[in-house]
C-alpha cells in the first residue's frame, strides 16, 4: 500500500480560480462559518443563519455554495 498524492503543480500566472470553500463547523449548539479566503463569521446559534451568511458571502464573491 502506498499513498497517492494527487496534488497538481501550481504554476504562478495560471490561477485556476480563487477558491472560496466555505465550511460550517458545528460545536455544541453553535455554528461557525469560515471560508478558505479568510472570511469568517462568529458563532451562530442557528445553522441556517450560518449557512445563509456563508451563501451571501459566496454570492458577493461570485462563487457558488456547495452542498
Ligand atoms: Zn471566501
Amino acid at each position: 500500500m502506498s499513498h497517492v498524492h494527487s496534488e497538481l503543480p501550481v504554476s504562478p500566472g495560471t490561477a485556476p480560480m480563487p477558491g472560496h470553500r466555505v465550511e460550517i463547523t458545528e460545536r455544541g449548539s453553535f455554528c461557525f462559518a469560515n471560508c478558505s479566503c479568510g472570511w469568517f463569521r462568529p458563532a451562530r446559534r442557528s445553522r441556517d443563519l450560518a449557512r445563509r451568511e456563508a451563501a451571501e458571502h459566496l454570492e458577493e464573491s461570485g462563487a457558488e455554495l456547495e452542498g
